[in-house]
């Protein structure tokens, strides 16, 4: 392909993305397919000559597009959004199209140079103090590894990378049973493994299903006495089934006199402490963690992938993870070279989007969007509220709650799988307290409170389809 080639190409793909962004309302929202529908109609082998785009483009068109499960659509409302504002894409393009391996400051200093201003503007977003420093990753769980390997390297004297950790110990490293499984996997990477990661239940719903602090303390003093070494304390802010959050000053209390390291998982609630109203309740305390990672590209409206992890001093990660061979010297430059920060060397223009998001909506344009879709899924919980027989299990935390349809628990997997094959709106399950429930979240970047009133409608109507052979309740029938 030619760059006169790439041009038209480049436009007719910007053309369907506008038209794909304009007609989203009319597609199902989750993949209408079987396992097997899209692999069964691609080739087995790579063709030795070359294609057109033509061909390209429309098998693009009939055999990927439907296995696509659109996460722009308005009436997403399963897991966590991870949204594309337009001006992020636009800013990815221009990534994508220079194409430069960020990894040092020298490989591309604006690169490096917007990072730590976009740093900044987000620390001032979130209403965080000055002082602390941060760096883009991929994902929260790369963020979360780099902090659980610091924590480990900081318990062991800066040690468990020279000699590795067989003669170290049980390290044991603490957080709530409402913690998201990267934590877990973090813990199992890092050496630590599963049965050190000590999970403290969490208390009851008026306090936000945090872990009880008394319980840490207690499992600390515990874990010292047995002669294990306590490494570090992970909190979250709303946790990925319910939403629970953390009491953060009464954590980082113990953790400052245990001299413990802290990470805060704020991957999906972050984005609406840009919003100052919601920081007193979520989030009090914060500014005592040394490590805090949240996802602008989950509810800000950055392009996946987009990951900021806040720093309160940024020496003991580096520490734990700078390797600087021959190769990759940039002698007599002070200069910060991020890859130093992270556990992959190279690294995309991530802060290109975050320049880019922020300007063309203003923090106040971000802002009421994360508002309108907190009252929004306050006001889908009250209309599920009065549904016959439905019960609301956890209530709203931002924008996300849970609920059971009447029944068992088969029917809250029924109802699910239900309302998912009728296309108009996508939801996902979970569990609480040994029992299934719906999840309700409100996030997608365009969606409008008539997308949401359709959901309230969509679900009354499949319930209400739903037979009584199929849900056992009399009502249905
Ligand atoms: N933490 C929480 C609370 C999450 O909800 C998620 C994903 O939804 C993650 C961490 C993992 O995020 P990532 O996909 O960026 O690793």
């Amino acid at each position: 392909m030619n760059w006169n080639e790439f041009a038209h190409w480049g436009k007719e793909i910007s053309d369907w993305a506008a038209d794909y962004h304009s007609t989203i309302r009319d597609r199902p929202v989750r993949a209408q397919i079987v396992p097997g529908d899209i692999s069964k109609q691609l080739p087995g082998s790579p063709p030795e000559t070359s294609e057109t785009m033509e061909d390209i483009l429309s098998d693009f068109e009939s055999i990927v597009m439907p296995g696509m499960t659109h996460w722009q659509h308005p009436r997403f409302f399963a897991y966590f959004p991870a949204n594309a504002a337009p001006p992020s894409m636009l800013a990815d393009m221009l990534v994508t199209t220079i194409a430069s391996q960020c990894m040092l400051w020298q490989t591309s200093p604006a690169a490096t140079e917007m990072e730590g201003v976009m740093i900044d503007w987000l620390r001032q977003a979130l209403g965080l103090p000055p002082g602390y420093t941060g760096v883009i990753q991929d994902s929260a769980s790369s963020a979360t590894l780099s902090a659980v390997l610091t924590m480990r390297e900081r318990a062991t004297g800066f040690t468990g990378n020279r000699d590795g950790l067989s003669d170290k110990g049980k390290l044991r490293i603490y957080c709530s049973d409402q913690v998201h499984s990267s934590i877990d996997r973090a813990c199992w990477v890092a050496g630590i493994g599963q049965s050190n990661l000590v999970k403290i239940p969490s208390k009851s719903a008026g306090l936000g299903f945090g872990m009880d602090t008394d319980d840490l303390r207690q499992r600390i003093a515990e874990d010292r006495a047995a002669g294990h070494i306590p490494a570090g304390i992970i909190a979250i802010t709303g946790g990925t089934g319910i939403g629970a959050w953390d009491a953060l000053d009464e954590i980082a209390g113990v953790a400052q006199i245990e001299g413990l390291y802290t990470h805060l998982d704020a991957a999906w609630a972050g984005s609406a402490m840009i919003c100052p109203e919601f920081r007193e309740a979520f989030w009090h305390g914060v500014d005592q963690f040394d490590s805090i990672v949240f996802n602008p590209h989950k509810w800000l409206g950055a392009q996946f992938d987009c990951s900021v992890q806040f720093l309160r001093d940024p020496m003991p990660q580096i520490n734990t993870l700078k390797i600087v061979p021959e190769f990759l010297q940039t002698p007599g430059k002070d200069v910060i070279n991020y890859s130093e920060w992270t556990i992959p060397l190279g690294r995309r223009f991530r802060a290109l989007k975050i320049w880019f998001l922020i300007r063309a909506y203003g923090l106040e344009g971000l802002r009421s969007r994360i508002r309108n879709h907190v009252i929004w899924s306050r006001e889908t919980c009250e209309a599920i509220r009065k549904m016959a027989g439905f019960e609301i299990v956890t209530e709203p935390m931002l924008s996300l709650f849970s609920f059971r349809c009447p029944g068992n628990d088969a029917n809250q997997q029924k109802l699910v799988d239900a309302l998912n094959d009728d296309g108009r709106i996508y939801l996902t399950q979970g569990a609480h307290d040994g029992r299934a429930i719906i999840r309700f979240q409100v996030g997608q970047f365009d969606t409008k409170r008539e997308d949401v009133m359709l959901a309230i409608e969509a679900i009354t109507d499949v319930w209400k389809k739903m037979t009584h052979a199929e849900t056992g309740v009399p009502q249905n029938g």
